[in-house]
């Protein structure tokens, strides 16, 4: 197996972690997979493996569970100020280790490194921050009875909150580390225990986030990993009888999967999903920072971002100036290898995923979409494609489903009430941006776009405490803020009579 193949330099600690085949953590131990077998993981500026990552399976995903199962009854009971002082810990971990997980999560992924340290790592270490906040600032409530029961009698009503139990934490390739905080964070804060399966793709920086719980303290079997693909190891662990609550991000197609067996047990669930995000940029916008902002929405993480601004609406009296100004922004990025220092963007994740985005630039083109800039893979190692703007119509199968790679398409429009139809004419509803100096304008498309998510003047701007989560097809429920922490709880209702 060819190691560091493009000779990029390794912190020391990666070139031995990159050395090594990657175990399953099980009970705070590194455990063989039962089956033996294992999954080449692969440098997307090279196109070669670079290390391999156990494949788990079911029996894997057993005693993971069973793990934290166990773990659930004496973790559940630690006193809030334990947890938030753990996870307080490991959000510095995660801050001494910033450069070496930037460098990994770059290599496994090929996003930039500026991205990794920023949008990834450090994300995640305020994420984790404000969420060990949370742990102290769990509470129920006493409520009044509202109707006569008994004559004579007097009641005392009270809700209390308690951790769901053993949690099932499915995530994707774009961000791998955060994606895997944003679960883990506030279902460790509430009490509850996780095992987690990272994608198969990009499973790197969730192994070396286990070292890191190891080393801050955490109890045997409070977050277990099993790496794996999704039918081996996600499936089992959405239908194990012992998990109680599944957390989901992925496909559409997948969540659904993921969503009918949870049903199946009654277990709770929360599905983060697909989107193809729509930018409205309206005659009184301000054009230069419009533009900005438009390439930035999609050509961010090449494009493999869940809220990418994938749908580009722009009043037709700015459009050629807009549209020409993005095409002229993706045709000066500097595509490279995520760690090489000059990367403005980098590989797709995988050469599937680099084929998918060729085939669907492919079909736009034949339906007849104009191509602004790119407009094809680049003819190099690695699974680099062009940053890709094209002149597209609604009806186009490009505008209609999510690509998930940096492919914009762009089209024109005549008044608000015509974009908020297109806008809003898709299964997705994930999230939008509105540009506009026109703060009426802003706050009524802001009402009327079925999004769970609607930016004004920015894009992708994510906050530890703003809830996020999709309407229609793009999921159920919401991640960070509070409305994360209320996810891992149930109410108990307790109610006595007094006389
Ligand atoms: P995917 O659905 O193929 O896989 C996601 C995860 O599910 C992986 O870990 C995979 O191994 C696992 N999986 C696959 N089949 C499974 C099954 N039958 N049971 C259980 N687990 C299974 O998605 P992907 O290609 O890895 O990620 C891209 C998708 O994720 C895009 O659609 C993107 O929009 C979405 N996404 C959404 C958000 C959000 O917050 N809404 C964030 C990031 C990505």
């Amino acid at each position: 197996m060819n190691k560091n193949t493009n000779n990029n330099p390794l912190v020391a600690k990666n070139q031995e972690f990159l050395a090594e085949d990657h175990k399953l953590m099980i009970n705070n131990e590194w455990v063989t997979p039962s089956s033996g077998d294992y999954i080449d993981v692969f440098d997307p500026s090279a196109g070669s493996a670079v290390t391999r990552i156990s494949s788990g399976n079911a029996d894997d995903v057993d005693n993971a569970v069973n793990a934290a199962s166990e773990a659930f009854k004496s973790w559940s009971k630690t006193t809030p100020l334990t947890r938030q002082s753990l996870l307080l810990r490991l959000a510095d971990l995660i801050e001494e280790n910033a450069e070496r997980l930037s460098e990994i999560e770059s290599i496994d992924n090929g996003k930039s490194l500026i991205i990794a340290r920023n949008g990834d790592v450090g994300s995640s270490v305020n994420f984790m921050r404000y969420m060990a906040g949370w742990a102290t600032k769990i509470t129920g409530s006493t409520l009044d009875i509202s109707a006569p029961h008994m004559p004579g009698a007097e009641f005392h009503a009270y809700v209390k909150k308690q951790p769901v139990g053993v949690v099932g934490a499915i995530v994707p390739w774009n961000f791998p580390l955060s994606m895997s905080i944003w679960k883990i964070a506030p279902a460790l804060a509430t009490g509850c225990t996780v095992v987690l399966k990272p994608a198969e793709q990009t499973s790197l920086s969730a192994l070396i986030l286990g070292e890191l719980i190891i080393e801050a303290g955490f109890p045997a079997g409070v977050v277990n990993i099993i790496t794996g693909y999704g039918q081996n190891a996600g499936s089992p662990l959405v239908a194990h009888p012992k998990v109680n609550k599944v957390t989901f991000t992925g496909s559409v197609e997948t969540g659904k999967i993921v969503g009918r067996q949870a049903v199946g047990q009654m277990k709770r669930f929360t599905l983060e999903l697909g989107g193809k995000s729509p930018i409205i940029i309206r005659e009184d916008a301000n054009v230069e920072a419009s533009i900005l902002g438009a390439s930035m929405a999609i050509f961010f993480n090449q494009g493999q971002t869940c809220t990418a601004g994938s749908r580009l609406y722009v009043h037709k009296s700015i459009f050629d100036g807009v549209v020409a100004g993005v095409a002229e922004f993706a045709n000066n990025i500097n595509v490279q290898p995520g760690y090489d220092a000059a990367c403005g963007m980098g590989p797709l994740v995988s050469k599937e995923q680099s084929k998918r985005v060729c085939d669907f630039i492919a079909s736009g083109i034949e339906e007849g979409a104009e191509v602004m800039a790119g407009g094809a893979k680049l003819d190099r190692d690695g699974y680099f494609v062009a940053p890709t703007v094209l002149k597209s119509t609604q009806d186009m199968r490009i505008v209609q489903e999510e690509i998930f790679g940096p492919v914009v398409c762009a089209m024109p429009f005549d008044d608000d009430e015509e974009v908020l139809e297109l806008a809003n004419e898709t299964r997705y509803g994930l999230a939008a941006s509105v540009w506009t100096q026109n703060l009426r304008s802003a706050h009524d498309l802001a009402a009327k776009i079925q999004a769970g998510t609607v930016w004004v003047n920015c894009h992708n701007v994510f906050d530890p405490n703003l809830p996020f989560g999709g309407v229609k097809q793009s999921g159920i429920g919401r991640e960070l803020g509070k409305a994360s922490i209320d996810g891992y709880l149930e109410d108990k209702t307790v109610l006595m009579k007094l006389n």
